[in-house]
């Protein structure tokens, strides 16, 4: 499967995107970094120059390192004096400046000659070298100015300077080639399961299998999608074997009543009507042939319904019972209920509730001997309806909640083979369990139902 060129351009921009966003939080914390160390070398540097200027001052009990100035101004060219006074100038209050003859002179600035204490400045000297330079008020007036260089400070500033662009324009290039690096290993799994999820939409092929394994977040998202496609697939395989099974179910009563039909029409056409007795019989068939119709569609119609349509509410099994022992035994030939019912509630959707006790109701009397007994049973989390007719053997019994299954004894009863099946989805959709159980006497057959019992509710809380 080749990507597609959305899907690409998509994986392009998102992996540019982490990139890039790498590259600059690196490139700014780098920053931040290199501004701070350049300002702290460059204060430390100063310090020790502004420290190194001021231990020549003469502190209290010692006589510092100044020279006798009066030299300067008598014998300027001196070459010991000279040596004696590197850096040292003499500022008089006319303005002159006394200083060796080889030094190259700081340039004065007006407000010199006015220092009452020792103070330090930035300077440049006559040639433009930058200097550091501390004033030394030594009275009458006169000052001495003592200067150093900050040349080799602004050679290893400019150096570190140099070094740290360097180390910066490399880390951000290293941090985003990383970022691309593993963007992409990463997104990888992400890619592939983008280009199966598409091929799904694209084909519908809820089969297509997802290749994303692994422990980490894309291995979760491609387990959950597996999921989320088999149960898809589930139901949609339900959905087909039910419209199959339908159609296929649909075809008998069908064919007879086009049968029927067909007599009707035939005899009208050929304008030779039908003996009455013969007329009456299919005329009977057809009304009952539609009744069934109408039941089975009916309930094909209740077994496609999804889970998610049914109510939620408080239902009291009791009552429904008694709703479908009155139903059922309103077409009862002559059969007797018995039925022991205990009151309790279920959660759950009332009409399929009724549906399910009149499903077995209707089974009991429709396979059991009209005069016989048909017992109603239940207490909090079960309930049993047994009759007296030929029960279900053994062999039979893993079919019976099966769709359109019927024994071969009942293939000549009305009914379609969905009772049971309606029963079972019922049964399933409120979370409980039906099976046929053998009577205690062995005799008749007997369906047990068990559903979870209400909680028992506070007042004022909501149901489901
Ligand atoms: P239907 O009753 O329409 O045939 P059901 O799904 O209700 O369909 O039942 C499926 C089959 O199970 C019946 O055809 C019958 O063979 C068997 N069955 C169900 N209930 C009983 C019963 N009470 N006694 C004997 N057989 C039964």
């Amino acid at each position: 499967m080749k990507p597609t060129g959305k899907a690409k351009e998509r994986r392009l921009l998102l992996r540019r995107r982490i990139a890039l966003t790498t590259g600059l939080i690196v490139a700014t914390a780098i920053l931040a970094v290199s501004a701070i160390a350049w300002l702290v070398t460059d204060d430390n540097l100063r310090g020790e120059v502004d420290q190194a200027l001021l231990t020549r001052l003469p502190q209290p009990g010692r006589r510092g390192q100044l020279p006798k100035f009066d030299g300067l101004c008598t014998n300027p060219d001196s070459q010991p004096l000279q040596r004696f006074t590197e850096g040292v100038e003499l500022f008089n209050p006319d303005g002159s400046v006394c200083a060796p003859s080889s030094l190259d002179k700081v340039v004065k600035l007006p407000a010199d000659g006015a220092v009452t204490a020792p103070a330090l400045r930035d300077g440049v000297t006559v040639s433009g070298v930058k200097v550091r330079v501390l004033l030394y008020p030594i009275g009458n007036g006169r000052v001495v100015a003592v200067s150093r260089p900050l040349t080799d400070i602004d050679n290893a500033l400019n150096q570190l300077r140099n070094a740290l662009i360097v180390t910066a324009l490399l880390s951000v290039a290293l941090a985003g080639t990383v970022a691309l690096l593993l963007t992409r290993a990463a997104l990888v799994p992400v890619e592939r399961l983008t280009e199966t999820v598409e091929h799904i939409a694209r084909t519908e092929d809820l089969e297509t299998p997802v290749d994303v394994t692994g422990r980490d977040e894309a291995g979760r998202l491609g387990r959950a999608f597996t999921a989320m496609t088999a149960a898809l697939s589930d139901s949609r395989r339900r959905q087909r074997d039910l419209v199959a099974d339908a159609a296929h179910e649909l075809r008998t009563p069908l064919t007879s009543l086009r049968t029927n039909v067909e007599l009707l029409a035939r005899s009208e056409q050929r304008g030779r009507p039908l003996p009455d007795g013969h007329r009456a019989k299919i005329m009977a068939s057809l009304q009952s042939q539609t009744v069934e119709f109408s039941a089975l569609v009916e309930e094909l119609v209740m077994l496609a319904r999804d889970e998610r349509e049914l109510s939620r509410v408080e239902v009291d099994v009791d009552d429904v019972l008694a709703r479908a022992v009155r139903r059922a035994g309103s077409r009862a030939g002559g059969h007797r209920f018995d039925v022991e019912v205990a009151p309790w509630q279920v959660i759950g959707d009332p009409p399929s509730l009724e549906r399910l006790a009149l499903n077995l109701l209707d089974n009991a009397v429709k396979f059991s001997p009209s005069g016989s007994t048909i017992e109603v049973r239940s207490a909090p989390g079960w309930l049993t309806i047994r009759d007296q007719g030929p029960g279900i053997p053994a062999e039979h019994r893993e079919h019976v909640f099966d769709r359109f299954w019927r024994s071969p004894e009942a293939r000549g009863m009305p009914g379609s083979g969905l009772g049971l099946a309606i029963v079972a989805n019922t049964v399933m959709a409120h979370g409980g369990t039906v099976e046929i159980v053998e009577p205690p006497d062995g005799r008749g057959c007997c369906v047990r139902v068990e559903l979870p019992v209400r909680p028992a509710a506070r007042d004022g809380q909501e149901i489901g």
